[in-house]
């Protein structure tokens, strides 16, 4: 007592902030229950790689409802043997403008909560269920080679889905589960936006104390800042005429949408960090026909939540002027429809805590991860958004996501799984 009276109030103030750093970063030694978690996670891995070859093997493309459901309900299962309740929320039909024919109303399937009741911090593990492939994609099997397996969600994020649930399993397998209060979302729409889901995150993130997100780990990285991210659609209508009887009386919708694009396009600065691309276009009946209609499909990234804001009201501002024609005489028009789907997520003290302990931890276990920013967004970054500290990059290690050459590396589900298990439980007691 004596010896810290007469330490100075600086010496005091250095010592503090030096516990307070190594507070953040450096983890007790991997206790003894914990090497029995992560052995028996280690004789899981079999039942790891079934699993995941069964989901995958199903279908589960965003619009495909009838694989999507049959995923929730394997997890749904899965979860009520662990002690969870578990309950469906209603998806929706989400609906957009669209030329006639060609129909973009999205009909998204229900999501999943599970939930159960415990003590001390509150958790909220985060997963989706669909992935990019539709049902008519070459791009459907599970495959392995050694220590790397292919297919359709390996990486994002089935294989992410089967490390969440087996980090539970071995939570339960050793009685550290009943008492944990965590809830799961798996919704069904992250690959196009959650645009159903959204109010459902939101709402579960403000009654929750840490956001778990097991999207892929890349090489090994996990995320902490992400780009904003917004999609818009414009559908420009004209007037058809025959293009050689009749050319003038034409107003060709594809001409006014090509003035658009290149507008829009120009959004794009690499300096701020704004890009915009023009990823879909469909127009026009016939080559000897004007163009009635033209239609386009548009993705947004922005590094500040403002220039979100801006980009919306230059797409407005576009989509109102006519190019194409010298006279606004109201024979051209368009529909649009703008959705900022996902703010960009910008890091706190509590969210760096949650990412370095995480490090810390791996690095017990012999896992070195990285840190990266990634300009792809996540549902993470609606939990952030609304204060809940989220760390979205806890699942497999794995490439090539929304391709077919997504792959990731076979041993990163148990390495996961164990990273996963330790974190959960030592975050439980503090
Ligand atoms: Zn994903």
């Amino acid at each position: 007592m004596k010896f810290i009276s007469s330490i100075s109030t600086f010496t005091v103030f250095v010592t503090l902030s030096l516990s307070l750093i190594a507070a953040e970063n450096v983890e007790p030694a991997i206790s003894e229950d914990e090497r029995k978690i992560n052995t028996w996670l280690e004789s899981q891995e079999a039942n790891m790689l079934a699993l995941l070859e069964r989901i995958t093997n199903i279908n589960s493309g965003s619009l495909n409802k009838a694989g999507v459901d049959e995923l929730a309900a394997i997890f749904s299962a899965e979860f009520r043997e662990l002690g969870f309740s578990t309950s469906n929320l209603p998806g929706e039909l989400i609906e957009m403008p669209s030329c006639p024919g060609s129909d973009y109303n999205i009909d998204v399937a229900d999501h999943v909560l599970a939930t159960k009741t415990g003590i001390g911090p509150k958790f909220l593990l985060i997963g989706h269920l669909d992935t990019v492939f539709p049902p008519g994609s070459p791009f459907q099997e599970f495959r392995r080679e050694g220590d790397v397996m292919y297919g359709p969600g390996v990486a994002d994020m089935h294989g992410g889905l089967v490390v969440m649930l087996f980090a539970l399993k071995a939570l339960q397998e050793f009685g550290e589960l009943e008492n944990k209060s965590i809830s799961i979302l798996l919704n069904s729409d992250e690959e196009i936006g959650s645009l159903s889901s959204r109010k459902y995150i939101e709402e579960q993130a403000l009654g929750h104390d840490w956001g778990l997100v097991y999207e892929s780990s890349g090489t090994n990285n996990l995320t902490r800042t992400r780009k904003g991210l917004g999609q818009a659609r414009f559908v420009v209508n004209g007037i058809a005429s025959h293009a050689g009887g009749a050319h003038e009386q034409g107003r060709s919708a594809i001409k006014e949408l090509a003035y658009k694009i290149v507008e829009i396009e120009n959004m794009t600065d690499y300096e701020t960090g704004v890009t915009v691309n023009v990823g879909i276009v469909n127009g026009g009946e016939a080559r000897n026909t004007v163009a009635p209609c033209a239609e386009a499909l548009i993705d947004l990234r922005y590094p500040e939540p403002q220039q979100g804001m801006e980009a919306r009201q230059q797409f407005e501002n576009i989509a109102d002027q006519v190019y194409s024609y010298p006279v606004d005489s109201g024979e051209i028009t368009t529909e649009h429809w703008i959705n900022l789907h996902r703010p960009p997520k910008i890091p706190t003290t509590e969210s760096d805590y949650l990412l370095e302990k995480t490090r810390a931890i791996g690095r017990l276990l012999g896992q070195e991860l990285g840190v990266t920013d990634s300009g792809g967004g996540t549902d993470g970054s609606l939990t952030q958004a609304v204060g809940l500290a989220t760390l979205d990059s806890l699942g497999v290690a794995g490439t090539g996501a929304h391709s077919n050459r997504e792959e990731a590396r076979v041993s990163s589900l148990v390495e996961r799984a164990q990273l996963s298990a330790v974190l959960i439980r030592r975050l439980a007691v503090e």
